[in-house]
Parts: structure tokens; sequence; C-alpha cells
């Protein structure tokens, strides 16, 4: 089978070899949350080497309350609809290999989007990467394109976006050193990983 598809049921011969659960597995969950720190902290620099000239309106309350909580609010509502964007992008995905509508689940704590298909080894790999570029690329061009006083409001999106896209690079790396032949099934909270008998 070619591993940029997906299949429905899991083919014969198939067995299930591994369960990864980053919210059970403390290492992992340690691990995720340490990567997702340093990439935020390398955001944070990153963003004040490249801000512009007029960056900091932004940060100014004194002088400009009004439009310093109207960006605060943006970046608010920002973050929401950015939260729901990288799950759509997640789901668009999985849709396109799968032909399967997935499902989505949104709490405080953590959003997602899940399948029960099973999805070959390249297919899971731009399912799960696909989100964090995608909006890299867009955040990218608009922190360039929006007014100087606005770029930490997308920044701090952008911020959001590398340093929560953590556990699917962990994920992305995990699944990369893993045979050509796996199948990947992914409910949004935990992924079985498949293997074909020997
Ligand atoms: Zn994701």
């Amino acid at each position: 089978m070619n591993s940029l598809s997906a299949k429905e049921t899991l083919p014969e011969g198939y067995m299930e070899a591994e369960k990864i659960d980053l919210v059970r597995n403390k290492k992992q969950m340690l691990l995720v949350n340490a990567l997702a720190i340093v990439l935020a902290l390398g955001m944070l620099g990153f963003g004040m080497l490249i801000a512009p000239e007029g960056h900091a309106a932004f940060f100014d309350l004194k002088n400009h309350a009004s439009a310093a909580v109207f960006k605060g609010l943006a970046l608010c509502l920002g973050s929401i609809v950015y939260l729901i964007g990288h799950e759509a992008v997640h789901g668009v995905f999985m849709w396109h290999y799968s032909h399967v509508k997935p499902a989505f689940g949104l709490s405080f704590t953590y959003a997602y989007a899940g399948s029960e298909c099973y999805f070959g080894k390249k297919a899971y790999l731009v399912i799960a990467l696909a989100p964090f570029v995608f909006w890299g690329i867009g955040l990218g061009i608009a922190s360039l394109l929006v007014p100087a006083g606005w770029f930490w409001v997308v920044w701090f999106i952008q911020l959001m976006n590398v340093s929560g896209a953590a556990g699917d690079l962990f994920v992305f790396f995990y699944m990369l050193r893993k045979p050509e032949t796996i199948l990947v099934q992914d409910t949004g909270t935990a992924m079985t990983v498949y293997l074909p008998e020997q």
C-alpha cells in the first residue's frame, strides 16, 4: 500500500504494535512541554530581532490605552481562532487522505482533530505537520504586512503556533523513524501504530 494514503478498516495481517498517549506518558509529556517552552522563548527572541520600527506601540498602555486594549482583545480572539484553525488543518488533511469526516473536540485545556481511519506513514507525517507549516507561513507573511503596532499581535499567535506544535513535532520525528509499512490511527487524544505481522 502507498504510504501516502489511508484505509477505513485495518488491512488483514496488521497488528497493533504501539500506543502513544502524550497525556498519559509522563516522560513524553515532560519532553513535549520542555520543547514547547524552548520554542516559545526562541520565538520571543526571534520576534525581538525582527520586530519593525514602531512595534512598541503594541505595549503603549499609557498613550494609546484604548488601542492597546483593542489589540489585547484582538490577540485573545486571534488565539481562539488560531486554535480552531490549527485543528481544522489537521482535519482537512485527514479528510483529504481518507475521505472520512474527522471528529473535532475542544475544551479549555486542549483541542483535537481525530479520525478512526488508518493512515499510511507519509499521509500521517503530512497530517501531523500541516498546521505548523500552513499557519507558520500564513502568520509569517501577516507579521510582515500588518502595521508595526500590530506586529506583536500577529507574532504572539505565531509564537503559539510554533510552541504549540511541540506535540506535533514530537509525533512527526517519532513516526519518521518507523518502518514505511506502518499504519497510524489517531483518535485525537491517543495514537495507535499498526505493523504487518512478520
Ligand atoms: Zn496539532
